[in-house]
C-alpha cells in the first residue's frame, strides 16, 4: 500500500492554528499589545476601526527588530522570549509560544514598521494570507507598529461569524483594559474611529484604576497587601457596601499576566463572608506575584488560565489578606466616631 501521509504547507498549518489563537478582532489586539509590552515599551497606541473588523493597529516606542527578525517573527514557532523547554518554567515574559503574528499574517494584511534605537533605517514589510507582499528599508520611528486590516478576508466562515460592532468593541475593551490595568507604569492610548477613547498616564495602581473607572472608585477602595515566601499580593478589593448585583470590575493578574480563576474568586467571596448582600458581588484588582516556576501558564493558549503548584496555599493566603483589611476598614469609622 502507498503512503498517504503528507505534512501540511506552513500557510495551511498556520491557518489551523489561527482558528485557535485568533478568534475574533480582540484576540488580535491582545496579541499586539502584550508584545509591545514584551519589547518593553513605556507608550502604546492603540488604533481601531470599525470595532476592529477594518483595523486593529498597534503603535510602540519598545525595542524594534532588527531586517533579519523584521522577517523572522512572521515564522510559526520564532520567539525571541525562550529557547528551550526549561525556560517556561522562568517566563517574565507575556508571549513564548511564537504564534500569533505567524496566525494573525496567515488570516488577514498585515503592514508592520519596525526600528530598534541602535539602527538609523527601519524595515517595512507588508504580509498577506502568509504571503510576503513587499519588504522595504525605510525611515521610522524608534519602535514597532503592527497595522491587521481584512482579517478573516480568507475565512469567510469565520468573518460571517463576527457580532456586531458594539459587541466586538466591547471586546477589544475588556482586553485593552486587562493589558493597561496589568501595567499602570506603560501609557497607553485607545481610538477608535477616530476618537481618543482612553488615554492613560503613567501612574500607579491606585491611579490607573480611577482613571479607568472613574473618579468615584477611589473612595471604594480598600488596599490589601501580603507578602510571604509563595506569594506576594497588592492591589484593592472595594469596601462591602460598594458591591453590586452583577460581576463587574474583577481582576487578577499573576506576574502582570491578566488570569481567570473560578478558585481565587472563591478565596475573595469567602473574606467577605457575612459582608455582602444577597447575590451581590465585589470588585476586585489583585496583583500576585509568585515564583515563575511555581505556575504553569502553558494549559491553554490564550493563556488566561494557569495552575499553581499550591492552590489551596495560595487560597488561604488571600482569604486571609483580605480578610485583614476588610477587618481594618471596619474598625476605621468606629475610631473616628470616638474622636
Ligand atoms: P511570541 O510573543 O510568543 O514570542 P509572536 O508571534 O507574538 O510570538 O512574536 C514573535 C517574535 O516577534 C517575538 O518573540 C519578538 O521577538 C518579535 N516581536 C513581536 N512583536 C514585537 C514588537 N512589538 N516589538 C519588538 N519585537 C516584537
Ligand atoms: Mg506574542
Amino acid at each position: 500500500m502507498s503512503s498517504i501521509i503528507q505534512l501540511l504547507p506552513d500557510h495551511v498549518a498556520n491557518q489551523i492554528a489561527a482558528g485557535e489563537v485568533v478568534q475574533r478582532p480582540a484576540s488580535v489586539v491582545k496579541e499586539l499589545l502584550e508584545n509591545a509590552v514584551d519589547a518593553k515599551a513605556t507608550d502604546i497606541k492603540l488604533i481601531i476601526k470599525d470595532a476592529g473588523k477594518s483595523l486593529v493597529q498597534v503603535i510602540d516606542n519598545g525595542l524594534g527588530m532588527s531586517v533579519t527578525d523584521a522577517r523572522l517573527c512572521f515564522e510559526r514557532h520564532a520567539t525571541s522570549k525562550i529557547r528551550q523547554a526549561e525556560d517556561l518554567f522562568s517566563l517574565h515574559t507575556k508571549g513564548f509560544r511564537g504564534e500569533a503574528l505567524a496566525s494573525i499574517a496567515a488570516i488577514a494584511h498585515v503592514e508592520m514598521k519596525t526600528r530598534p534605537d541602535q539602527e538609523e533605517l527601519g524595515t517595512h514589510i507588508v504580509i498577506e494570507g502568509s504571503k510576503f507582499m513587499s519588504q522595504d528599508v525605510a525611515v521610522l520611528p524608534k519602535g514597532t507598529s503592527f497595522a491587521v486590516k481584512n482579517l478573516f478576508f480568507n475565512i469567510p466562515a469565520r468573518r460571517n461569524f463576527l457580532k456586531s460592532d458594539i459587541v466586538e468593541q466591547r471586546h477589544i475593551i475588556d482586553e485593552f483594559l486587562r493589558v493597561v490595568m496589568a501595567h499602570p507604569n506603560i501609557h497607553f492610548t485607545l481610538y477608535h474611529n477616530g476618537s481618543e477613547v482612553f488615554n492613560l498616564p503613567q501612574s500607579n495602581i491606585r491611579q490607573r484604576i480611577v482613571n479607568i473607572f472613574g473618579g468615584k472608585t477611589n473612595e471604594k477602595l480598600v488596599p490589601v497587601k501580603e507578602t510571604t515566601d509563595i506569594v506576594s499580593i497588592q492591589g484593592f478589593v472595594s469596601k462591602p457596601e460598594f458591591s453590586k448585583k452583577s460581576r463587574g470590575e474583577q481582576f487578577f493578574f499573576v506576574n502582570d499576566r491578566f488570569i481567570k480563576s473560578g478558585y481565587l474568586h472563591h478565596a475573595v467571596m469567602a473574606a467577605y463572608e457575612g459582608l455582602l448582600k444577597d447575590g451581590c458581588q465585589p470588585a476586585y484588582y489583585l496583583y500576585l506575584d509568585v515564583p515563575p516556576h511555581t505556575i504553569d501558564i502553558n494549559i491553554h493558549p490564550t493563556k488566561t488560565e494557569i495552575k499553581f503548584d499550591d492552590e489551596h496555599a495560595l487560597y488561604a493566603i488571600l482569604r486571609s489578606a483580605i480578610k485583614h483589611s476588610l477587618g481594618q476598614f471596619n474598625v476605621a469609622p468606629v475610631l473616628d466616631f470616638e474622636r
